[in-house]
């Protein structure tokens, strides 16, 4: 019987089966992960084939996956949570209350490139928008549209624009991440009332990082779909970027890249750039210019801890 890992313990696993049955399991033997170092060879989000026993269910086989990404739970353990097959990211987002700025948005969306996850923008609190808030959105969409992202206008208040999201993550594994006081758990409780609550206990453990054994656990969805929750950013902070492989995620800077003079130009003052003129040219946005450079500069100074 096929399966997926709902949640993990480290040493049980849910899984939830075809039938939307919800078997405990436990793992048979050893599993060897291809270039995977991890204590915990089963993770949330793997296609598992599960047997069940006179003595209990056992996962004997997992499916190979075709992603995975890894959760750090603290700031504090060093505890690290695998997350896998995830079809897309859902970044929650607020053009005011609170204010996201756009090199938040766009680390956030270099990092789940990095890990060749599709991302979608969902913009928050629309209801609460007033003519410039509106004008910001309207040129922000713009922006992540024509690099290729989708974007959404919704408000989980009014239940306006909602139709879009529940497509969008109806049969896919969603990984849901935002700033904290976006509306995040009020528009996962729009799209499915009576999740809030379950979400929200994870989320807050992970925030305060009071409890340190926190499990990863995806939250079936009644039209059929997952939804991950993930804190903040911290769920993609983790991955190692050099500095020269930051332009390959800014697809609409890597796809320029080519026609630079130099074939390792950083893009930050050679001549003949062809991503700098791009910009001059109004063809890539200032703004996204800018949060490369500013990852740039950064360097790898900020995953060195
Ligand atoms: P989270 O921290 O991202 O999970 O955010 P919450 O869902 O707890 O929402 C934070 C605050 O924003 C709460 O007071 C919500 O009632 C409010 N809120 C959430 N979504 C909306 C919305 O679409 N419109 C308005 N006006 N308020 C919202
Ligand atoms: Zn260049």
């Amino acid at each position: 019987m096929k399966g997926i890992v709902v949640k993990s313990t480290g040493s049980w696993y849910s899984v939830r089966m075809e039938s939307g049955e919800v078997l405990d399991c436990r793992i048979k033997g050893k599993f060897r992960m291809k270039g995977i170092k991890t204590t915990n060879p089963v993770a949330v989000g793997d296609v598992v084939e599960v047997v069940v026993n006179p003595d209990g269910a056992v996962i004997n086989r997992i499916e190979d996956r075709k992603n995975y990404i890894i959760r750090k739970s603290t700031n504090l353990s060093k505890e690290a949570h695998i997350i896998a097959n995830v079809d897309q990211a859902v970044l929650v987002v607020t053009v005011n209350h609170p204010v996201t700025s756009t090199v938040f948005i766009d680390r956030f969306l270099a990092s789940v490139e990095a890990y060749r996850i599709p991302a979608i923008l969902v913009f928050n609190k629309i209801d609460l928008y007033d003519e410039e808030d509106l004008l910001l959105l309207g040129a922000l969409t713009q922006i992540y549209m024509q690099v290729g992202y989708e974007c959404f206008h919704v408000s989980s208040l009014t239940g306006e624009g909602m139709e879009d999201v529940v497509t969008a993550l109806k049969d896919k594994v969603t990984v849901f991440s935002g700033l904290s006081g976006v509306g995040k758990s009020s528009l996962i409780n729009r799209v499915e009332p009576g999740l809030k609550l379950k979400v929200a206990e994870i989320s807050d453990s992970h925030d305060t990082g009071k409890h340190t054994t926190t499990f990863a656990e995806m939250f079936p969805l009644s039209f059929g779909g997952y939804i991950v929750d993930t804190p903040g950013i911290r769920a993609f902070g983790l991955i190692h970027m050099e500095k020269t492989e930051i332009s390959h995620y800014f697809p609409e800077i890597f796809k320029r890249a080519s026609e630079c003079r130099f074939y390792n130009c950083t893009h930050i003052h050679e001549p003949g750039c062809a991503v700098l003129e791009a910009v001059e040219k109004g063809e890539i946005s200032e703004s996204r210019y800018f949060s490369y450079v500013s990852m740039f500069e950064e360097g790898d100074e900020k995953y060195r801890k």
